[in-house]
């Protein structure tokens, strides 16, 4: 069966069947692909940072970080590639965010288990208070 769908790149409708962008935008990746991979393989290019690949092959910047992300560029081969940690910006060469956001995310995962259980405990004593006022006004 085959499934319209808008390309994620320039938006054109297209026939979805592997990806999620049409086969011009496909081709022109692939294009730039080439041209990115063989600037790199030259020797002298190799360590080049990620503003000198931009500026010597001219693709898109987004791009280069998704060939990275999926590990068509690897940073083993050519050291100075990353992209952009999702959280913060920092670059990075694996995963989604960086060391320091990770860290971050499990004190605030923490922190927010921290406050759930002295909501609960509050709450518990309110309960608590709740009964006894009942009590006493019972009593009286
Ligand atoms: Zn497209
Ligand atoms: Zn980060």
């Amino acid at each position: 069966m085959a499934e319209l769908a808008n390309c994620e790149r320039c938006n054109r409708v297209f026939v979805k069947q592997f990806r999620e962008i049409c086969n011009a935008c496909y081709k022109k990746e692939e294009e730039d692909f080439k041209t990115v991979y063989t600037y790199l393989r030259k020797r002298e290019n190799r360590a080049a940072t990620m503003g000198q690949i931009i500026a010597a092959t001219g693709i898109d910047e987004h791009l280069l970080h998704k060939f990275i992300r999926e590990n068509r560029l690897q940073p083993s081969q050519f050291p100075n590639l990353s992209y952009p940690c999702e959280r913060c910006g920092n670059p990075i060469t694996e995963g989604n965010i960086c060391d320091d956001c990770q860290t971050q995310l499990k004190e605030d995962l923490m922190q927010h288990e921290a406050v759930e259980s002295l909501q609960e405990k509050t709450f518990q004593e309110t309960k608590e208070k709740t009964y006894y006022a009942k009590g006493e006004w019972k009593k009286d």
